[in-house]
């Protein structure tokens, strides 16, 4: 069973293609990350799951259904800055949120709890941290307790407080058994939340799966002998190694993240008749694995 799959999607405003082909699916249980620069579409994406845009071509289904909205109404969402009452509470804010939904009105303290703001329910909104009224807003989409969130870039202009506080609690709801949907443009929130990412860029889906796999840290090692040509030679013969680049300086090796070691790339290195002046491990970091991911499509 999938939450979601979306299979080819195309959606053209005009004459900018903002979504070119995306096909994906979301497994029950998962953070699923939609990780893209500005411009990349997941909005886009979002608003057509959501019935709030139509796809150009292309198709999706909820629940592994056609899409209806029986299954959007268990799906809660925060799309943007919801408009409270600065001047009412925590409590007046969600009943009012629960009448325009049609949903929850029963569920306003339980919703309150899950996000942690029992204790300042009945003070009034204008009070609120960043991050409490980004709660607030999260306890809105929770009202009539929908299965699926979708979240598009939460922890935008949140203070760093906010950003923790926002974090903990998607990972809390993902611990209840709720399938969550995010779009961010940060490569370490996916990172830090996300059990699954699909990265876009300018419409086109580069790579999905487990963020395990997609985000692994490569790593690096730097070498240097007196015979560069030589140790360039030798190196592309090392077994294990992903990548043989040769810098000005000194050439480096890629590995998939733990299979790197400097005793046998040493010996490897002496065995081969070069020894080394130079000799060092390092992680290549995520933002030049998110960068070499994004350039390969140009
Ligand atoms: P951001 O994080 O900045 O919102 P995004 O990844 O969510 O970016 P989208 O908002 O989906 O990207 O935009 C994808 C592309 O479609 C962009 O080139 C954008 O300018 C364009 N676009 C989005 N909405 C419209 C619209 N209503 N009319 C014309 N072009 C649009």
């Amino acid at each position: 069973m999938a939450i979601l799959t979306v299979n080819n999607l195309y959606k053209n405003y005009g004459l900018i293609k903002a979504l070119k082909g995306v096909s994906f699916s979301v497994p029950p249980g998962s953070v699923f990350g939609i990780l893209g620069p500005n411009g990349s579409g997941k909005t886009t994406l979002l608003g057509i799951i959501l019935d709030v845009l139509k796809a150009s071509a292309g198709s999706y289904k909820l629940f592994d259904e056609e899409p209806t909205h029986l299954h959007r109404q268990q799906i809660g969402t925060l799309l943007e800055t919801p408009n409270f009452y600065h001047y009412l509470n925590g409590v007046q804010n969600l009943k009012i949120a629960a009448a325009i939904k049609q949903r929850g009105a029963g569920d306003i303290d339980n919703v309150l709890e899950m996000v942690n703001l029992e204790q300042r329910k009945f003070s009034k909104f204008s009070t609120y941290s960043l991050g409490m009224k980004q709660r607030l807003a999260i306890a809105s989409s929770l009202l009539g307790d929908p299965d699926v969130l979708v979240f598009d870039e939460p922890t935008n202009g949140l203070d760093p407080v906010g950003i923790a506080e926002t974090r903990e609690l998607i990972k809390k709801l993902s611990k209840s058994g709720k399938t969550i949907i995010m779009a961010s443009h940060l490569l370490d929130e996916v990172e830090k939340v996300c059990t699954h990412v699909a990265i876009l860029q300018k419409g086109t889906l580069i790579t999905h799966g487990h963020v395990d796999e997609i985000l692994v840290t490569d790593e690096v090692v730097e070498t240097a002998a007196t015979d560069m040509h030589q140790l360039y030679a030798i190196l592309q013969q090392y077994p294990g190694s992903k990548k043989v680049y040769a810098h000005e300086q000194h050439i480096e090796l890629s590995f998939t993240a733990g299979t790197a070691s400097l005793e046998a790339l040493n010996r490897y290195c002496f065995d081969n008749g070069v020894t080394l002046r130079h000799l060092r491990l390092r992680k290549k970091s995520l933002e030049t694995k998110f960068f070499e991911l994004t350039q390969t499509t140009k």
